[in-house]
């Protein structure tokens, strides 16, 4: 053994290891660059971290991370367009974008394929159908991914919204089958969403 095998390590590399796209060499030079910077690196990255974790939390309502410190954006701030996007990845790609500059309501995932009544998965749509009753929304963009369990929520989304007679919309067809948000080019995405079609109330 020419090795310590420092437990602290180890662990350290064990958990980089599963942040994406990151192996256990990309984790081990991480490790090594952080024990190697431990005041400019380690100490603010811990300090950091358990802010993150004591903090940051999700709203209840329209699914954003948020600070436990201030009220969310979907609180504060008056809007009448919600774009619907199954996680906060798919938040960021569509804001990267430019193209829609809205509030986003995120899912949290996607309905299961199959036929299912009332299961909705824990996630947030009974909260949709509330923000678009509470405020004076004009347009629910829905932006979930072109699969099977992305147009069952779709479906789903605007069954649970017949009732408010708000306008609603699909990102347009150009999307690839399977082809989730996330991973769209940026020009895909754009056409999508300036194409998009209505699907309910137009
Ligand atoms: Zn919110």
């Amino acid at each position: 053994m020419t090795n310590n095998n420092v437990k602290e390590i180890e662990d350290l590399i064990k958990i980089i290891s599963k942040l994406p796209g990151l192996g256990p060499k990309s984790a081990r030079r991480i490790v090594l660059k952080l024990i190697n910077n431990r005041e400019e690196l380690v100490k603010p990255l811990t300090n950091t971290l358990a802010q993150v974790y004591k903090n940051v939390v999700r709203c209840k309502n329209c699914g954003n991370l948020k600070s436990i410190k201030s009220d969310c954006i979907c609180m504060t701030k008056k809007y009448d367009q919600i774009c619907v996007v199954e996680n906060i990845a798919d938040m960021w790609v569509i804001e990267n974008t430019g193209i829609y500059k809205g509030h986003y309501h995120i899912l949290g995932g996607t309905l299961p394929s199959f036929e299912s009544k009332n299961i909705s998965n824990g996630l947030l749509i009974e909260s949709l159908v509330s923000r678009v009753k509470k405020n004076s929304i004009k347009e629910v963009i829905i932006a979930t991914s072109v699969s099977i369990e992305g147009e069952t929520t779709s479906h789903y989304i605007s069954d649970s919204l017949k009732e408010t007679k708000v306008k609603i919309t699909r990102l347009a067809k150009g999307v690839p089958v399977g082809g989730e948000i996330e991973f769209l080019d940026d020009g895909t995405l754009y056409s999508a969403f300036k194409n998009r079609a209505s699907i309910a109330n137009d």
